[in-house]
């Protein structure tokens, strides 16, 4: 009842606090800044946008299921030192945003990037994501114009928190945005030498709806259920049904999410597969150039418009070399 009048009464207390409790910043190389983020393309962009500035932490591990992700109650201290905890929002991160809630200091933030970037009427639901579950397709992250406004956004709540920094976060981004409007160009480009225009997705894993819509592309499906288990035989058995009926050239697996069921469907529909798209799984170790949301959207761009028939010497020649080093923690 009183928590909001006294949001205010908090709003000043942190500076007091933080002089006295700060064993947070008084590792020397530290800037200051501690912030969590959840899954790898965020952590990564957030990286991109905070350089040798600020500390940022990620918490869902590499190549896990980040949509059933539940963090070990350890996240907790990491979530209480953090001064800006980024989540992707839209449903994605519930438990990790209860932990939070629930640990974090007074006067540090929650922002839900993706929440806070698309407006509730363009939410998708479609197949893993029906409606009536209540939670909307949380991908937006595999769509470069979302990317974009992600790092927007980060910049922001970087610089409000550190607005010395303001400027060196206005040209990271300027740089991050250059660098995917880049790799955007560059799929507009090879996308268009897919033969007959079959811009077609069947995919495992429901993670390319925004992307889909944004640039000219057809989700047939997903064979994912909601419930993020493999389909069910009856399930397979439509599913064969419809890549026939449909003529879909090629089925897309996902690392994160192996499945037999790709080979199964493909054997019954002579339907080619390729079961190595990733969804929020950066490519190479961390460190490496292509360890990075630009290296994981080059791969993921470049090998559905190669096993459609494309060519793709523009998204080849796409320069993903991290601006600024990337010090983030990836947990593996
Ligand atoms: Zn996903």
């Amino acid at each position: 009842m009183r928590l909001r009048p006294a949001l205010t009464a908090f709003a000043a207390l942190p500076l007091i606090l933080g002089a006295c409790a700060s064993s947070g910043s008084s590792d020397a190389s530290a800037s200051g800044l501690l912030v969590a983020t959840t899954v790898s393309p965020i952590t990564s962009i957030a990286a991109a946008i905070a350089g040798d500035k600020v500390r940022v932490e990620g918490i869902v591990p590499e190549g896990t299921n980040s949509h059933t992700f539940e963090p070990e109650p350890s996240v907790a201290k990491l979530l209480s030192d953090a001064d800006i905890v980024f989540i992707n929002g839209l449903k994605l991160e519930d438990p990790t945003a209860e932990l939070a809630k629930a640990n974090m200091k007074s006067g540090a933030d929650l922002v839900e990037i993706g929440t806070t970037v698309i407006p509730e009427s363009d939410y998708i639901y479609d197949f893993s994501f029906p409606k009536e579950e209540g939670k909307p397709n949380p991908h937006l992250w595999t769509d470069p114009l979302y990317a974009i406004k992600y790092a927007a956004v980060i910049r922001d709540e970087l610089s409000k928190k550190d607005p010395t920094n303001a400027a060196y976060f206005a040209a990271n981004f300027d740089a991050f945005a250059a660098q995917a409007t880049a790799l955007a160009n560059a799929l507009r480009a090879d996308q268009a030498t897919v033969p007959n225009g079959a811009l077609k997705l069947l995919t495992y894993h429901d993670a390319y709806a925004y992307f889909a819509k944004d640039f000219g592309w057809q989700i047939i499906g997903a064979l994912q259920p909601k419930n993020f288990e493999d389909p069910s035989p009856s399930e397979v058995a439509a599913l064969i049904d419809q890549v026939k009926a449909q003529q879909v050239p090629v089925i897309f697996g996902s690392e994160v999410f192996p499945s037999k069921v790709l080979e199964e469907i493909g054997s019954a529909t002579g339907a080619k597969y390729e079961d190595s798209l990733r969804d929020d799984d950066l490519p190479g170790a961390p460190g490496e150039a292509d360890h990075s949301w630009l290296g994981l959207m080059k791969y993921d761009y470049t090998t559905m418009i190669r096993a459609l028939g494309g060519t793709t010497t523009n998204l080849d020649a796409v320069d993903i070399t991290p601006k600024v080093k990337d010090s983030a923690v990836y947990p593996q």
